[in-house]
Order: C-alpha cells, then structure tokens, then sequence
C-alpha cells in the first residue's frame, strides 16, 4: 500500500546538470505544465556535474570546428559511438554554453582580449576545454540551482526513486515509486512523462570518483524494467585519482586531466617517466591508454608507498601550477602532498559509465514516456569519453529531453499504474527489515570493491570475468538474506545502503555480462586474452537486455573508419 500518492505532467530523477537543464527547458517550454525535480540528495548539492573540474568541451575558436571536435569524440570513443548522437553532443554544445554563460550567468575564465579561455584536455587535437579555474562543475551546477529555485518548478528532496511504473498494460510508463528519506515512506509519483538522469557512476570499484549519492540505482532500475542497455563494459578509469591511504574518503577522489593536458608528467615508483614507453602522445594520451599503462607499471611492482604512481608538475614551475590549479593544489595540500612543487601519489580510479539505456537522439526510449540523459545513457562516447565531454554531455541532452517531454506531454494523459508492480517493489524494499541476527554491510561491499577492481576491472579475462560472475551472485544472495540492525525507516542510512549495494551488484553483473561478451580491446575495455582491437569496419556495440547481450553494428552514419569529415584526415 502506497500511503502518499502526488501528480505531475513531468518528473525528473536527479539534479545534475541533465536533470536541472530539463527542469529549465521544460519550463521555458511550457510553463503552465507542473514540472517536479525528485533527488536523492539536496538540489545543488549532489551528484558529479558539481564536482566537476577540468570543464565542458565545445568548439567556439575561429581555428576549431564542430566537425573537429565530432572526429575527435569519434575517434577517442573507437567508433563505437553512436554518430547521431555525438552530432548532436558537438552541436548543441554550443548553444547550451552561450545559454550558460549569457541566460544562466556563469562565469567562465578569459583571455586577456576578452575571448572565453579554452585549455588543453587529453585525447583532443585543438584546445577547446572551457572552464572557471579547475571547479567548474560548483559554477554551472549553482547557477542552474538558483534559476530552477527561482520559478514555479516543484522539488522533492531526499526522495529516492526505487522502481519506474509502468501503466496497467505495461505499454508505457505511468511514474515512479519513492522512498521518502526522511520519513521512511513510500511515495508514488504519477507523471505523463519521466527523465531518468540518475547519472550512472561507477561506484562499485575500489577506487572511484563519484559522489556518495550515485549508486547506479536509475540503470538498475531501467534494467528491471526491460529497456536495453548497450556498451556496458566500458567503464572510464581517469589516469589520477588521489592515493592518500585507507583511512581517508579522499583516496580515489579526481585530480583533474587538465594536470596533464598542461604538462604534468607520470612516474613510477622509481620516479621515472615511463608514459613515452606506451604512447607517442604520452601523458596527453586518452585516458583508457594512460590508466593500462599505469595499471601496467603497477603490476610490475613498481610502486609508490600506497601502491600507486606518481604525479609531477614541479618542472612547470611551482608558482605556476598554483596559480592555474589553485583548486587541486589544496586539495593535495589537505592530503600531505605538495602538487606545486613535489609529488603526489596517484592511481587511476573509476570515473564514468560510457554504458547507459539506449536512447535516440531525442531522448526518448524503448519505454514510451520514459526520457534519459546524462551519464545514465548510453551511445554517445563510445568506447571512451574524452575529458570535457561529459558535462557537455549532460548538459545538451538534459535541454533536449526538457523540449522534447514539454512537447510528448501536451498530447499525453496521466495512466494507472499496475498496482501489483507497486506492491512487488515494496515487498522488495522491504526485505531487510524482516529480522534476523544484526551483521554488517561492510565485508559486503569490500568484496564487491575488491571482484570489481580486480577482475573487471582495468585488465579483464575470461577467466576473471567468469570468477567476477560467480562472486557477484554470492555477492547478491548474501544481500538478500542481509537483516538490519535498526528497525526505523526515518533517514535510515544503513537501508539506503543496502539499496544502493542492490543497485551496484546488479550493474555490476551487466558490465561483467558485457565484458564476457566483448572478446576484443576496445577503447576503455582490454581483454588480456583478446588484446586486439578487431576490425573497426565491422564495429559492434552490446545491447543486454533481460541478461542477454547482443552485438549490434554501429551505423557510420556521417563518417567511416579512414575517412574524416575535416578537409585534410587527420
Ligand atoms: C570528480 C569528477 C570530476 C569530473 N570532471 C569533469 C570534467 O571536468 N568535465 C566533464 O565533462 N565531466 C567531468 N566529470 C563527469 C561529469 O560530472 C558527468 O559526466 C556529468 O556531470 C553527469 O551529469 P548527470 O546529470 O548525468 O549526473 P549527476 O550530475 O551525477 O546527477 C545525478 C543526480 O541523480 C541523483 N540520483 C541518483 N540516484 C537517484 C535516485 N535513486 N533517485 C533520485 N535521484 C537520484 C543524484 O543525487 C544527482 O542529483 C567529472 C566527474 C567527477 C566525479
């Protein structure tokens, strides 16, 4: 039984820069429809586009073009994206950073002439990285918070999404189940239309970047509900995450790529530079080259104190580095390291899903109703997302959803919901809470960090991958016997634990699924037992749904592999 029930024309899971830029077009739209923000944390504070640091990706220069910063994207994802879909992402990046900066208010950094500055990011043939010093993510996400706080956009805070709804014949969405965090209740939201952009993020690896909140609850949830997933075995380590000890949350946490976009230099535990061993581009690599390489140093032995890498930027000059990186040198500094002028420790570290529900280039999806965009869709970058893209990503494809469902939703009704899919995802929440001796979560999810990191993780086999997929359903079982402590449901941490490791081990057996499937190396996924990258020509991405995985060839769309759309291949 549900016991609070509300109505609205449009719903929106997550307040990231996708959810946020939907609520805003949406309302633009249309205004006189009801749009309702539903987030896990507060609106503004949680979830990756804040902590966004290098910046947003978007051809402006005179020299640069769309068509460039397309090949790019298309090359750095090894021609598994979807060319449609990236199209879109190259062009619309344009007008959504004029929207930021002129109608939203953001402040981005500048030349001396007066021109937005665009920095280096790895993987990109033309500087094209807009950003406000190296916390740009707190710039976009609290203007877009304060233009949703200030119109008639309805919020329901601490309000997790558990289930997506579909209507009484199952054709079309009818809304979403919630638990209230604070209260413990169950909420159930009809909508004519639903965005899913939880937002992915690979949080079930040892060493990852996310925020807390993101637990892959939206793919787990679209998962369930039949919609396909494609590419989901490319999970993107970023070259540095932070090593700063066990003890500290930290650990894992990004240091941003432009650190090497500027210069920044890689060691080993030696303190020798080994990047130009694996790359002629070295450290200014794409980031799937740059972490093997890294993960391949550290199997060798050759480590730092805590089992990582080094980074260096000293040789750039001490003063320098602060004044451009003032954000990540005290960040380091806060961790004992000193980034101006010394060495700091570094690992690569889960970053990013590439793998997400298939979607079209209108954000709509195989469930009518249902939207996605941001990170919890799949398509646009392929086997690998070039730094910058990702907030670009979430940004455009978050406006286009917002018109898109202000439009679908003027022809729309409100539906039933199937009652018994209601009733069957509280009986589901509500496993822990029928007694038994008290244990901890803990070894649960350290033996998850541990499959994940190990065995499907930088390096992949079949062997591991078969291991990974036995572990895992040990993993989920003992979950499903798992009785909390603590019996209340008002901000019952611990039960919203248990959901989020539900939801983490269920995306956790898809990428394993994919990655078996997968008997190549593509981009972000390297198979030791199948190291070559196959013919491009013949490019396929995989599609799992109901726990098959399929491989479906990749329209070449606009361009092929050996032809570019810049005048002179590059
Ligand atoms: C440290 C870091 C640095 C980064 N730097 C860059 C960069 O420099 N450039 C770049 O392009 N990209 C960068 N990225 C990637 C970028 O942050 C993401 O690509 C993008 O912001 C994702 O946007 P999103 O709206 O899809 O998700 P998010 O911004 O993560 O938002 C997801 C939202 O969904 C909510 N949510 C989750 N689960 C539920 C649920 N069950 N119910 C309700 N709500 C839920 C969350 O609370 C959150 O509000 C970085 C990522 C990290 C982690």
């Amino acid at each position: 039984m549900v016991p609070k029930t509300l109505d609205t024309d449009i719903l929106i899971l997550g307040s990231g820069g996708a959810g946020l830029f939907a609520a805003l077009h949406a309302n633009k739209a249309a205004p006189e429809l009801s749009v309702t923000v539903a987030v896990k944390g507060l609106l503004g504070k949680c979830g990756c586009t804040r902590m966004v640091q290098g910046g947003y990706n978007v051809a402006l220069a005179r020299e640069d073009s769309v068509e460039r910063h397309f090949m790019d994207t298309i090359q750095g994802g090894a021609w598994l994206s979807d060319q449609e879909l990236a199209w879109k992402l190259v062009t619309l990046a344009v007008e959504r950073i004029r929207e930021l900066e002129n109608e939203l208010g953001c402040f981005f950094d500048r030349n001396p002439d007066g021109t937005v500055h665009q920095k280096a990011f790895a993987g990109q043939t033309f500087d094209r990285t807009v950003h406000k010093g190296d916390l740009t993510g707190i710039e976009i996400i609290n203007r877009l918070a304060e233009q949703v706080w200030a119109r008639n956009i309805g919020r329901l805070e601490e309000h997790r999404a558990v289930e997506l709804i579909k209507d009484s014949s199952a054709k079309s969405i009818a809304g979403v189940l919630f638990i209230d965090m604070r209260t413990g209740e169950y909420v159930f939201v009809r909508a004519k239309a639903v965005l899913l952009a939880t937002g992915g993020g690979p949080t079930m690896y040892r060493y990852h970047t996310p925020s807390g909140d993101k637990s892959c609850d939206g793919l787990a949830m679209a998962m369930r509900a039949g919609l396909p997933l494609r590419d989901m075995e490319m999970v993107q380590f970023h070259p540095t995450g932070l090593l700063a000890g066990t003890h500290t949350r930290m650990t894992g946490t990004v240091l941003e790529e432009g650190l090497r976009g500027a210069g920044g230099y890689l060691l080993n535990g030696a303190k020798e530079r080994f990047m130009p061993r694996y790359d002629p581009k070295a450290e200014r690599a794409t980031r799937d080259l740059v972490s093997r390489a890294m993960f391949t140093e550290m199997r060798k032995g050759n480590v730092s104190p805590h089992g990582g890498l080094y980074l260096a930027m000293s040789h750039l000059g001490a003063h320098e580095v602060r004044r451009q990186f003032k954000g990540m040198v005290e960040r380091c500094a806060d961790c004992g390291f000193d980034l101006a002028g010394g060495m700091v420790e570094v690992v690569p570290t889960a970053h990013y899903m590439m793998g997400g529900v298939e979607f079209a280039a209108d954000c709509t999806t195989a469930l009518p109703g249902l939207y996605v965009a941001g990170e919890d869709s799949g398509g646009v970058h392929g086997a690998n997302r070039l730094g910058g893209n990702g907030v670009a990503n979430s940004t455009v494809f978050g406006a286009v959803a917002g018109d898109e469902m202000a439009a679908w939703v003027k022809t729309a009704s409100l539906r039933e919901p199937d009652r018994a899919a209601i009733d069957a995802a509280i009986a589901f929440c509500e496993r822990p809470f029928r007694g038994g001796p008290a244990v901890s979560l803990e070894p649960l999810r350290e033996r998850l960090y541990g499959v994940m990191w190990d065995k499907v993780g930088i390096l992949r086999d079949a062997a591991s991958l078969q291991q990974a997929q036995a572990e895992l359903k040990e993993i989920d079982m003992a979950l499903d016997t798992y009785a909390l402590p603590n019996a209340t449901r008002e901000f019952n941490l611990t039960w919203h634990d248990w959901l989020n490791l539900k939801s983490l081990v269920a995306v956790s057996r898809a990428i394993t699924l994919a990655a078996t499937a997968r008997r190549e190396s593509r981009g972000a996924h390297f198979r030791s037992d199948f190291p070559q990258s196959g013919s491009l020509e013949q490019s396929a991405y995989t599609s799992i749904t109901d726990s098959i995985v399929s491989m479906k060839p990749v329209s070449f769309s606009r361009v092929a592999p050996g032809q570019s759309l810049l005048r002179h291949v590059a």
